[in-house]
């Protein structure tokens, strides 16, 4: 039976990370996942510019065959309102198909060092005092340490007993759809570098298009218990949206959803030798549903800790106390936050959509979340300077569309 310094389960963008940055600091890293890869995920795909940050903080580079899109606008629809949007220069995300992303996330890890095995679920584990003991349907791993990046239904986490039943008003829900499309709908539909969004009437969440090269991502999503029928919901929206831009309605075939682990109170992030990363730990955004940067961000993270216990013989209870500290102060917060803003945006809706078609600071803000320029933790402290900001922001919008 092999042993190694550190085996993580799952290689999502938060397990490949992590495997990643472990195998090129030296350590005898093994990645799991039980998907034959490459895998697709039900995901939009949207990757912002704060994970792109994310990445080349290690080196790394979404190459151009990897990515479907890129985003530089946001356009906005609602019931009997007049669609609006926002547009930058700067670049706000990539579109990419999650198969393609995560499989090269995956390369990367094995390429620093990493050993991969996929078809390789995990079934259970035992915890002694300096091992972890995985059992796998490919039989068994002896770890030094596990990392839990199983996602939002970790079956580590509930080994650990970290993650029991969620609480029904914790449970986000979002399905999606990609439906493909003849490359000349970009001539007269809808803009290839925007993507669609529709926040009215959806409880906590919205409706997305996210446009890939030969398909569009269609989704939805928000709180399990306020949302009703999500399959038709969705479709509902998408011969809305066929109607607003003018299109055949479109077939949608293989709906596919997935949790969103959307806690109100942040999970104890480790038990003795296992750590949880990603959506196994809840790093979501309540608000927005984004959670790829954080798995990125989480793994670098969880990497630390992990170089920190076995190359440097840091005691584990500090190591792992530290990686719940530099999550909580990275992201953790922020993240906390999302509620408050889910919960602002969702009962001011129509106030706030009329508002925003005629003022230009909304979309500049969204654009500086996208980017990783601010976060709605920072937000909240410095109110002050964040009014400033966008007063400013305003103002130079309406010179220069008046110029
Ligand atoms: C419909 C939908 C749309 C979304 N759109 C976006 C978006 O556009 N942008 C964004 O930033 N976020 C989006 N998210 C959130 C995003 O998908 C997740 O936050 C992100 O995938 C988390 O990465 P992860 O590595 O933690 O988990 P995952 O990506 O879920 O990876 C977990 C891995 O663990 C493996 N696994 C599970 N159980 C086992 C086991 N027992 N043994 C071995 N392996 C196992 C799985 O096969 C999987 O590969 C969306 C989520 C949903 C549901």
């Amino acid at each position: 039976m092999k042993h190694y310094d550190v085996i993580i389960i799952g290689a999502g963008p938060a397990g490949s990370m992590t495997a990643y940055s472990c195998a090129k600091a030296g350590l005898q890293t093994l990645l799991v996942d039980k998907a034959r890869f490459p895998r697709d995920k039900p995901c939009g795909g949207a990757v912002s510019v704060r994970s792109l940050k994310a990445l080349q903080l290690v080196g790394l580079k979404v190459p151009e065959a990897v990515i479907e899109q890129k985003i530089h606008g946001l356009q906005f629809m609602g019931p009997e309102l007049k669609p609006f949007e926002y547009r930058s220069k700067h670049l706000l995300a990539y579109t990419v198909k999650r198969s393609k992303f995560d499989d090269y996330l995956a390369k990367q890890a094995v390429l620093a060092g990493a050993q991969f095995e996929h078809e390789c679920a995990l079934i259970g584990l035992e915890q002694s005092q300096h091992h972890v003991r995985c059992q796998t349907k490919k039989g068994q791993f002896i770890g030094r340490l596990v990392i839990g990046a199983d996602g939002a239904t970790s079956i580590v986490g509930r080994s650990i007993g970290v993650r029991k039943t969620m609480p029904a008003r914790e449970i986000g829900v979002a399905i999606e759809v990609d439906t493909p499309i003849h490359e000349t709908l970009w001539n007269q539909g809808p803009d290839p570098s925007n993507i669609v969004l529709w926040l009215l009437n959806i409880p906590y969440g919205y409706f997305w298009m996210f446009p890939r090269k030969q398909s569009l991502s269609f989704g939805v999503g928000g709180m399990a218990g306020e949302l009703g029928n999500l399959p038709n919901l969705l479709r509902g929206l998408v011969r809305m949206f066929c109607e607003q831009f003018e299109m055949p309605t479109l077939r949608l075939q293989n709906i596919r959803g997935h949790q969103l682990p959307v806690f109100r109170t942040p999970l104890p992030l480790s038990s003795n030798r296992v750590l949880l990363v990603g959506d196994a730990a809840g790093f979501i955004d309540t608000f927005s549903g984004q959670g790829i940067c954080y798995a990125l961000e989480g793994g670098q993270i969880c990497a630390r800790a992990v170089i920190e216990i076995i190359k440097y013989n840091r005691p584990l209870s500090e190591a792992t106390l530290d990686y719940q500290t530099r999550i909580a102060q990275r992201f953790g917060k922020e993240l906390r936050f999302s509620w408050t803003i889910a919960k602002l945006v969702h009962s001011h809706q129509y106030g706030g959509f009329r508002m925003a078609r005629f003022m230009r600071w909304p979309g500049a803000l969204l654009f500086d979340l996208a980017r990783g320029k601010t976060d709605y933790y920072r937000m909240k402290r410095n109110p002050l300077r964040l009014i400033y900001k966008l007063f400013v922001s305003e103002l130079r919008t309406r010179l220069m569309s008046n110029s």
